[in-house]
């Protein structure tokens, strides 16, 4: 193509944005005109009717103008329009999403008056960090003056090691919380849609906010996941997919073959993130703990953490891999010396001290059944468990409700988590403490019911 001709075509795009903002600045007028008679002090927001705009527009789509492009723009002039209806000028305004985020609850760690409380709430472990993580961490002590070694390379290298993968393919986060928004500031822009299941861990919607994107919600087969639902919501927004693999509060898995089958039927364009905070409580056979399918799938990335039978939530330490491609973007977000020298030392201790981690598990494993049986002798209904907690639905015929249940608990001194913020008014979630812990619970709870 020639000069001459580039200088014709930049000449009609510079007609058509003429008329596009003349278009955009006419469109404003008469939303000044709906704001004036509005009452504002209620959400100006009206999804169904954007949704019904953005279908309208999209059926009669026609170019090759990406639709997600499109869906972008149209969200972004409906986002301005909430800002012009509310004439915010002067005011500071939290960008699309920030606003109608739900702060994270996170378990009850105190109790007024109460000093040896029983925490069941937060799915930590009971026992304790390993020894040989809490010296090292201590030794660290010294280093406080420098910074840490700029992405956790030797941490890297010994996750690495324990788990035969390669190293230039990890990202480590302060707690996989941090992986999982990596995940999102990459791949996600505002407008954008992450799939999540309705009942998944509580960060996802969270985290959706924070890019602007929106959560399109995964229905769920008696609170597992459904992988069909997930394929029928894609469609050209959808950048990112996260699943709880356990997921985190309902205590369901997806097997070895129902994820192969559903990252098959997965566009290579949309980042999966299979989320395996609990993978290591697993004991059903047919659960992969491997990181193979990140061999076979580019847009794969499977998370990590350090929180849970590593019994170091209070380090913040968490870690993703996938492929080479996937991983350097995310590198490219997360902020330099993100892991502190503690963290580094005290990681590279714990995944050196197997014993201590077995023990973990292994407690885990041993009474699981047992409180779960103990739980439904009560006539409550608690669901099968592959991590270190317990899924409980409180039935209709049980004279106490979750709220009274959990409210009882905590007058006694034992917190555990009330799935309100869940969407679940009906469940709570009690983590596998301690065996006395656990029989106290069953104890209090029986005398109430
Ligand atoms: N994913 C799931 C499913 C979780 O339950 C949690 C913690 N509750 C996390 C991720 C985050 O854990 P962390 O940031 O401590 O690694």
């Amino acid at each position: 193509m020639n000069k001459k001709n580039i200088k014709e075509l930049r000449e009609k795009i510079d007609v058509i944005d003429d008329q596009l903002l003349k278009l955009i600045i006419e469109r404003s007028l008469v939303v000044e005109k709906i704001g004036k008679e509005k009452d504002i002090s209620k959400p100006i927001q009206d999804k169904d009717r954007e949704n019904q705009v953005l279908k309208k527009l999209l059926k009669s789509h026609e170019g090759s103008f990406p639709k997600d492009s499109i869906i972008r723009l149209w969200r972004e002039i409906f986002y301005s329009s909430i800002k012009l209806q509310l004439n915010s000028q002067n005011n500071i305004f939290p960008k699309r999403g920030i606003d109608s985020i739900n702060l994270y609850k996170g378990g009850k760690s105190k109790i007024a008056g109460v000093n040896n409380i029983i925490k069941l709430s937060s799915n930590e472990s009971p026992f304790g960090p390993s020894q040989k993580a809490i010296e090292a961490y201590e030794k660290t002590s010294t280093k406080l003056s420098r910074y840490p070694e700029l992405t956790a390379e030797t941490l890297q290298l010994e996750i690495a090691k324990k788990f035969n993968i390669d190293s230039n393919r990890i990202i480590c986060g302060t707690g996989s919380d941090e992986v999982l928004i990596f995940s999102a500031l990459s791949f996600c822009s505002p407008g954008d849609e992450i799939i999540h299941a309705k009942h998944g861990f509580e960060m996802y919607p969270i985290i959706t906010k924070y890019v602007g994107a929106e959560s399109v919600l995964a229905t769920e087969d008696d609170y597992k996941i459904n992988p069909s639902s997930i394929v029928d919501k894609i469609n050209e927004s959808t950048k990112l997919i996260f699943i709880a693999n356990p997921n985190n509060p309902t205590s369901t898995y997806l097997n070895k073959n129902e994820l192969e089958i559903l990252l098959k039927k997965i566009p290579k364009n949309i980042v999966v993130v299979i989320d395996a905070a609990y993978a290591e409580f697993v004991d059903a056979t047919d659960y992969d703990k491997s990181f193979d399918l990140t061999e076979k799938y580019e847009n794969l990335l499977i998370t990590r953490t350090f929180s849970k039978a590593y019994s170091l939530a209070g380090l913040r330490l968490g870690w993703g891999y996938g492929s080479k491609k996937l991983i350097n973007i995310m590198k490219k977000v997360r902020p330099p010396f993100n892991i502190t020298p503690g963290a580094i030392a005290a990681g590279i201790a714990a995944l050196n001290d197997q014993n201590h981690l077995n023990e973990a598990v292994e407690h885990n494993t041993k009474i699981k059944s047992w409180f779960i049986n103990e739980i439904n002798k009560m006539g409550l209904k608690a669901y099968d468990t592959q991590t270190n907690f317990v899924f409980i639905i409180i039935p209709e015929n049980v004279k106490e409700n979750a709220s009274t249940i959990y409210d009882h608990l905590l007058s006694k001194g034992i917190a555990v988590r009330y799935l309100l913020s869940y969407g679940l008014p009906d469940a709570i979630r009690i983590t596998l403490g301690k065996k006395e812990e656990l029989k106290k619970t069953i104890q209090v709870l029986s005398e109430f019911l």
